[in-house]
């Protein structure tokens, strides 16, 4: 067996596990979706030919390059996320090639993939900081409800949940901690009638937490494809 193919299978029964691990009435469904960052179409093809249909694109470029090399697997139901930083620059690019973004995480970017978004609406979630770090992406907690709303009212966006990158702790109880605070404001924005239904939370170190916390989605790299090369410059994804 391919290496991927086993990591795919250990990954969903480690998936099931967690699942299995809630409360009944917590108990819910959860989306795999593969992170194929930095590798090439052929790992994504291998995943594709072992059932994996959801792939996630940190940078624009790249994931273009990479669907427009997988584009016959588009008709076999192959879906793309992009979940990196976003620069408006490239929303024409991400609104055109990807099926979603989760990391919307203000008005003016939100604005643009919708103005050059044609067809389906695209599926959307708002990214948080819910860990506060100045260094990371995403609307500030207090902010995350509003700007959902906003972005619910742009015409060919349609927001979905949210979706968070909790600081990288050891700890189970720290990680517990962040993962719980992005749930408890995803619930808040469903009891003020947000029409949510994907919480995005938990990478390969820390989706077992993040499952028994309540994602409904989880974002897994290495723990699929293995270990990455170092990330594209910045210079080289701005040429
Ligand atoms: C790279 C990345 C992941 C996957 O990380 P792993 O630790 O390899 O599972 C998930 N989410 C985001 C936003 C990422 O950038």
């Amino acid at each position: 067996m391919s290496p991927i193919r086993a990591n795919l299978q250990q990954a969903r029964h480690a998936i099931d596990a967690a699942i299995a691990g809630c409360a009944a009435p917590h108990r819910h469904g959860v989306t795999l979706v593969a992170v194929s960052k930095s590798q090439p179409p052929a790992a994504v093809r291998a995943a594709f030919d072992a059932g994996q249909r959801r792939f996630a694109e940190n940078y624009a470029q790249e994931g273009v390059a990479k669907i427009a090399a997988l584009a016959d697997l588009a008709q076999q139901g192959l879906e793309w996320h992009f979940i990196g930083p976003l620069q408006s620059n490239k929303a024409g690019l991400v609104a055109t090639h990807f099926d979603w973004v989760q990391s919307v995480d203000r008005l003016k970017i939100a604005q643009a993939l919708s103005a050059r978004r044609r067809g389906a609406p695209l599926n959307v979630l708002i990214e948080v900081n819910i860990s506060g770090e100045a260094s990371k992406a995403g609307v500030a907690p207090g902010e995350a409800l509003a700007l959902a709303a906003q972005v619910a009212r742009l015409p060919q966006l349609r927001v979905r949940g949210l979706m968070a990158i909790i600081e990288n702790v050891a700890d189970e109880a720290g990680q517990r901690r962040q993962f719980a605070a992005l749930r408890q404001l995803y619930e808040q924005g469903c009891a003020q009638g947000m029409a949510f239904d994907t919480l995005s939370m938990g990478m390969s170190g820390d989706f077992r937490v993040a499952i028994e916390e309540g994602a409904t989605l989880v974002r897994l790299g290495t723990a699929i494809f293995g270990a990455r090369a170092p990330k594209p410059t910045r210079t080289a994804e701005a040429a």
